[in-house]
């Protein structure tokens, strides 16, 4: 259990905020189990817990539910919900302080409910370190950070999966696959209304819509997405001519084209079975590392998630992509794990297996408690 604190100098709601952006791990519950928010639920609003529909994994028990936060976490005894019948659905109490004396809160229909100890903001710690990090030792002493790295890109490949789990679920793989291909090529300055785009101009409406007389069907598919975008709020200013959402759209229409080919159902494509590649997702306006990156933020997790393709090639295709090179962000890291002579992130899976690494731990101070620590 956390020993009490002085009283959090921040609003209910700046912890409420920092729950509902997604809060990535590594996240540890007063009881000791590790937690992994697959969804934090949706804001309630009015009377009742604060979040519903909220799927955790504490410790590899799969929790579906309500989640409630409180400043402190006596809230939930001086609020009465103890003893409310509509918190009895509630399946997380996040505080910023445990000032109770046990690691669970109490319900009166019997259930002991898990609590996590959550500060408002993300800590701040310097990345990098102010000393040699564990992993640059490690490195130094000649044991090869491959196996980690895959081991880690794997459980990343896992996460995406569990992220596109509801989506696939409530709208099936096809739809779900073409969402993520636009958000995809959307990229950093269009990602969300791209996502928009494929909830205003779904993928079976697409194709029962995109055909032109006289036009190719690349070309009249490119037209209607250009014209379900037309009302959104795009970004075009400082983007290379490549990425404007115009080309953007137009590399999008050729990537369904030459996976829904006139005639095909609005299904899992055919073209994509086990033995996929990268160049399978290839098309005009999509070179090789956007193809990767189409490759590992849509097709195999949407592919994962649904189980369209066996789970065994799913692995064996994530760890066969080539690295579609590296990110500013790993410079750091990848000169403490092999530098330029001997670069870590050879694979599309390893620089993944960096990026969580990266975020889960470097930048949150975890040296001595990451993977590389051991
Ligand atoms: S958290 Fe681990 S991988 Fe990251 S800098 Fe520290 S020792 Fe290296």
């Amino acid at each position: 259990m956390t020993a009490p604190a002085a009283p959090a100098s921040f609003p209910e709601a700046a912890l409420a905020a920092r729950w509902a952006a997604g809060v990535a791990g590594p996240l540890r519950l007063e009881d000791g189990r590790g937690l992994r928010v697959v969804f934090p639920g949706t804001p309630a609003g009015g009377s009742g817990p604060d979040f519903t529909g909220a799927i955790l994994d504490a410790g590899g028990d799969l929790l579906r539910g309500d989640v409630e936060i409180h400043l402190r976490a006596s809230g939930w005894r001086r609020h009465g919900h103890a003893t409310d019948v509509a918190y009895g659905g509630v399946v997380l109490h996040v505080a910023a302080v445990n000032d109770e004396p046990g690691a669970f809160t109490f319900h009166r229909s019997g259930r002991l409910i898990p609590v996590l100890v959550l500060e408002a903001e993300p800590p701040r710690t310097a990345f990098p370190p102010p000393f040699t990090p564990p992993c640059a030792i490690r490195t130094a002493r000649g044991q090869a950070p491959g196996d980690v790295l895959e081991r880690m890109g794997l459980r990343r490949l896992r996460i995406k999966a569990a992220r596109v789990s509801p989506a696939v679920a409530a709208h099936g793989p096809a739809q779900a696959l073409y969402a993520l291909v636009l958000e995809t090529l959307g990229g950093g300055a269009n990602r969300e209304p791209f996502a928009a785009l494929a909830r205003r101009l779904p993928l079976a409406l697409l194709l029962e819509t995109g055909r032109l007389a006289g036009v190719s069907r690349t070309m009249a598919l490119g037209a209607a997405l250009k014209g379900a975008a037309a009302p959104l709020a795009l970004r075009r200013a400082g983007l290379r001519p490549m990425a404007s959402p115009g080309r953007r759209l137009e590399s999008a229409a050729a990537l369904i084209s030459r996976w829904w080919p006139e005639g095909a159902t609005p299904g899992w494509p055919a073209a994509l079975g086990a033995g996929i590649t990268w160049k399978d997702a290839s098309a005009a306006g999509i070179g090789r590392a956007t193809a990767i990156e189409v490759t590992v933020n849509a097709i195999l997790p949407v592919a994962l998630a649904s189980g369209v393709i066996p789970v065994a090639d799913v692995e064996a295709a994530w760890r066969a992509l080539p690295s579609p090179g590296t990110y500013g962000r790993l410079a750091r890291l990848q000169s403490w794990l092999g530098g330029e002579h001997n670069p870590p992130f050879t694979s599309a899976s390893r620089l993944q297996g960096g990026l969580l690494l990266h975020g889960d731990y470097c930048t949150r101070g975890a040296c001595g408690r990451c993977p590389f620590s051991g």
